[in-house]
């Protein structure tokens, strides 16, 4: 990359599209690194590592969320 400000119209299409992908990959390499991505040991869905599965609720195979109570979502505030 050059180290002054180059103008908009000499730069390339291809050039830029390919410093910016080259920006995104690196973005995204070190997103996916930070996170510790798992399959779940009872149901296989990818859940973060250390944490409890938000599809069945268990932690190291015990139940640690009530999957079945229904929880109500506030849609409106009454004054
Ligand atoms: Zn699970």
């Amino acid at each position: 990359m050059p180290k002054h400000a180059v103008p908009k119209k000499k730069t390339a299409k291809s050039t830029s599209k390919k410093r910016y992908g080259a920006f995104k990959t690196g973005v995204l390499k070190k997103l996916s690194n930070k996170t510790n991505l798992v399959p779940c040991a009872s149901c296989g869905q990818v859940k973060i590592n250390h944490q409890v599965c938000k599809e069945c609720g268990q932690y190291k195979g015990q139940q640690v969320i009530d999957m079945g109570k229904k929880v109500k979502k506030v849609t409106k505030i009454k004054a």
